[in-house]
């Protein structure tokens, strides 16, 4: 049920800090009016700090269910290649309502946790042997219902992917459910257009998969073919993740990944480089320069043992950055956030690195807020601002928390991010309608169930 009004003692706003707002919210979901300073008159109180909702830009939802199970050392030295084929194994069995299943408990942490958004970059398209599924988006749409049912929003980029390597190598086993020709996979993307049109809280894009899935002729055709669909569609990519693909995009083009891209496609704001952690501080600068998104994820980063990614030359070079769990390593923006500063801690030997030049000294300000806005560029979803035009996505945070007591605006979000351990996201609204209530999700125990259940049937 959407509300018609809401009323905050202390809001983040797109211009900053205010107290006494009152949130205005139209039929449709959408933010009529955010007015400081105003009366509550019979507008509901908040309860707590309103924050715009968090973005998650980078989600593979079934991964959620494995998380946890490649953290055992194996015969040969561990790494994110190591990583992909235990994935590639977990994922050669997963039925649709498994997926759906996975899913849904995913997006209700996601929720509780205060991301109100998500980018899922869809690669499990196909059956087991391979073939097609009497729908081809039959996957696809059982992910958006899994967001349907738990009232998160969701940008969904299906995935290119035709090849096992650079320079277009012959795909491997394990990735044959992934796998679409340009021609099949711009006729998803279509079909899913067209059935999620005109719904507010559902977008498509698109996301060739990686430099190492596309070959430079696929990735034109397929980006060419979206601009006839929708020219503004997001377009995301996985890219220069690890050195062995570094070295590999080296090898079969004498340039680096993110280098190559940048000379050969239209990279601009509608694009989310998805890790781009090696980079140059040249390519940095470029990329900032560009207007994409980085799309970062620090903590599957960190468990798969990726590297670092140049944050602080890339910041100061202006550029847009958000904020994804990718593996579901773990769920929190405000562990994404933290580990995002704590990287480069780690690596600089220095404190305070992400603070950001002129209007602030404040990191957790600086970071929250930065991954705010680029997290909904990245997603192409007026979301990401409390401000009229914006959808009603916001989360409430309790001030009582013991680090959050005696704290007001920017050392608000510099204790939110730093300094504690529990999760003190009370409320969370998503188009105007309350989808976490006093800390709980109304269907979490029925979706918790189906979880289970997923989970035993793939023990089994
Ligand atoms: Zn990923």
């Amino acid at each position: 049920m959407t509300e018609s009004s809401l009323f905050a003692e202390r809001a983040l706003l797109p211009d900053g800090w205010a107290r006494d707002v009152l949130f205005e919210i139209d039929a449709g979901g959408g933010l009529a009016t955010v007015t400081p300073d105003a009366q509550a008159g019979a507008a509901p109180r908040a309860g707590g700090v309103v924050l715009p909702g968090m973005p998650n830009l980078h989600s593979h939802a079934f991964q959620r269910a494995m998380a946890g199970l490649a953290e055992r050392a194996g015969p040969a030295e561990d790494s994110f290649w190591t990583w992909r084929e235990v994935m590639y194994d977990f994922v050669e069995r997963l039925t649709p309502d498994q997926v759906e299943a996975i899913a849904a408990q995913l997006y209700t942490e996601m929720l509780k946790a205060g991301y109100t958004a998500v980018g899922e970059f869809h690669y499990l398209h196909h059956g087991p042997d391979g073939s097609p599924y009497a729908d081809l988006t039959e996957m696809s749409r059982r992910v958006i219902a899994a967001a349907k049912t738990t009232g998160i929003g969701i940008t969904q980029l299906p995935v290119l992917y035709g090849y096992g390597d650079f320079g277009g190598q012959e795909s491997g086993n394990g990735q044959r459910r992934f796998l679409n020709d340009t021609d099949r996979f711009l006729d998803l993307v279509e079909k899913l257009l067209k059935e999620y049109r005109g719904d507010p809280n559902v977008r498509i894009g698109i996301a060739p998969h990686s430099l190492r899935a596309v070959t430079p002729e696929t990735l034109s055709a397929a980006l060419e073919g979206l601009e006839a669909l929708d020219a503004s569609a997001p377009v995301h990519i996985h890219i220069a993740e690890q050195h062995g693909e570094v070295r590999d995009c080296i090898e079969w083009c004498g340039l680096r990944p993110v280098e190559w891209l940048l000379r050969n496609a239209a990279v601009g704001p509608r694009w989310c480089l998805i890790h781009a952690t090696h980079v140059t501080e040249e390519e940095a600068r470029r990329l900032a320069e560009s207007g994409a998104v980085a799309g970062l994820c620090p903590t599957t980063e960190a468990n798969l043992g990726d590297g670092v990614f140049p944050a602080p030359a890339y910041l100061e070079a202006g550029g847009a950055f958000g904020i994804g769990s990718d593996s579901h390593i773990s769920v929190s923006p405000i562990e994404e956030l933290r580990w995002l500063e704590y990287g480069q801690r780690l690596t600089a030997r220095r404190r305070n690195l992400l603070a950001g030049g002129s209007e602030a000294s404040s990191v957790g300000a600086r970071l929250f807020r930065g991954a705010v806005a680029g997290g909904a560029q990245a997603l192409g979803r007026p979301i990401g601002r409390l401000a009229p035009g914006a959808r009603a996505d916001l989360v409430v945070v309790d001030p009582e928390r013991p680090n959050l007591h005696g704290r007001s605006d920017d050392l608000f979000l510099d204790a939110l991010v730093f300094a504690g351990n529990d999760n003190p996201v009370t409320g969370v609204m998503v188009g105007g309608g309350w989808v976490v209530r006093d800390g709980h999700h109304p269907r979490e125990e029925e979706i918790f169930r189906a979880y289970k259940t997923a989970v035993a049937e793939l023990a089994s």
